[in-house]
C-alpha cells in the first residue's frame, strides 16, 4: 500500500485549518513518532489543528515481496545501509503537495539543533523529516534529496525517530495557540540567549526551604528584576558560553554584577565556615 498514516487519524487532519504547520516524516517506525507526539502540548496542538504530522513508511514503497529497504554496505564492513529506491519513493510522496518544502535528515553528523534553529523551522516552510536506521542512508540520496542535516546532540541513537520527535515537539510548542500562555515560550531557556530563572509553587514554606520572599511581595517590578538576575546568574554559572554570545543592556550588566558579588560573598562565607580553626 503506498499510503501515509496520520499521526492521530485522518479525522484530525481533515479538521486542520489552513494555517496548520505540516510536517511529513519518512520512517520505518511510524508508531514511534505517533506515540511520542500523542500527549501534552504537542498532542493538543494537533487536536487544535495547529500542527499536522504525517508519516510515510519506506517499506510501503519497496518493490520486492520481502519489502526490503536495506542492503549490505559497498566495500564491506558491519551493518546495513538504507537503499535509495524505497526511501526516494517515500520521500517524493512526502515532499509532494503545495508550497516549498525543506527536507531535513536527522543525523549525528548534522548541525547541532538549537532553539534559534527550532524557531526558524517553526516559521516554515513545510518540513519533511527523514529518519535513518542501521548505518544510515545511501549518501547519494542525501546529496540528491536533502536540504540539511540536523543532529540533536553528540551521541548516536539507533534511529532518527526520537530525534525527529524531539524536533517536532520543540516546533509544535512554538505554534501560535499551542501553549495556553504564549508568554511561557518567550520566557523559556534560550529564547533570549539565557537560561530560564528558577521556579517555585506552593507551599511557600516547607521542610525543603522557603520560597524567596520577593516572589510573594506582589511587587511586579521587583519580581521581574529578581527573575532576570537569576536567569543571568544561572547562565553565568552553568553556561558561560551562552552569556558570552548575548548582548546585555545596562540593567542586565548591573544585575549580573550584583549576582556575582552575592554569589562570591556566599561562597567566601561557606569556605570560612568549613575552614579548620
Ligand atoms: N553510522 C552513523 C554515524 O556514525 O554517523 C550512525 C547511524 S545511527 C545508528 C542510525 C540513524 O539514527 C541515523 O541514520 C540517524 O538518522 C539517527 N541518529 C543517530 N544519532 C542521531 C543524532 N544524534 N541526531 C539525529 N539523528 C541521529
Amino acid at each position: 500500500m503506498h499510503g501515509a498514516s496520520w499521526s492521530i487519524g485522518i479525522r484530525i487532519f481533515e479538521g486542520v485549518g489552513k494555517g496548520a504547520m505540516r510536517i511529513d516524516v519518512v520512517t520505518l517506525f511510524p508508531e514511534l513518532i505517533e506515540n511520542c507526539l500523542r500527549s501534552g502540548v504537542v498532542g493538543r496542538a494537533q487536536e487544535r489543528g495547529l500542527l499536522a504530522v504525517r508519516t510515510w513508511n519506506p517499506r510501503d514503497f519497496a518493490t520486492d515481496s520481502h519489502r526490503t529497504v536495506d542492503d549490505r554496505p559497498c566495500g564491506g564492513g558491519p551493518g546495513m545501509v538504507m537503499m535509495i529506491g524505497p526511501l526516494q519513493a517515500a520521500l517524493e510522496r512526502a515532499q509532494d503537495g503545495d508550497g516549498p518544502v525543506r527536507t531535513v535528515y536527522l543525523s549525528p553528523q548534522g548541525v547541532r539543533l538549537t532553539q534559534a534553529k527550532v524557531a526558524q523551522f517553526a516559521r516554515g516552510p513545510r518540513l519533511v523529516l527523514l529518519c535513518g536506521r542501521y548505518e544510515g542512508v545511501d549518501e547519494r540520496l542525501l546529496a540528491h534529496a536533502v536540504d540539511e542535516e540536523v543532529s540533536i546532540g553528540d551521541y548516536v541513537l539507533s534511529g532518527g525517530e526520537l530525534a525527529a520527535a524531539v524536533l517536532i515537539d520543540a516546533i509544535g510548542r512554538l505554534q501560535d495557540g499551542a501553549l495556553n500562555d504564549a508568554q511561557s515560550a518567550e520566557q523559556d531557556s534560550f529564547s533570549d540567549g539565557l537560561l530560564d530563572c528558577p521556579h517555585y509553587t506552593r507551599p511557600v514554606r516547607g521542610a525543603l526551604g522557603d520560597v524567596p520572599p520577593v516572589l510573594l511581595s506582589g511587587d511586579h517590578a521587583a519580581i521581574r528584576r529578581w527573575r532576570r538576575k537569576q536567569a543571568l546568574g544561572r547562565t553565568w554559572l552553568r553556561r558561560p558560553d551562552l552569556l558570552a554570545r548575548t548582548e546585555l543592556d545596562a540593567e542586565s550588566r548591573r544585575l549580573l554584577d550584583e549576582f556575582r558579588r552575592e554569589h562570591e560573598a556566599a561562597r567566601d562565607q561557606t569556605e570560612a565556615g568549613t575552614r579548620p580553626d
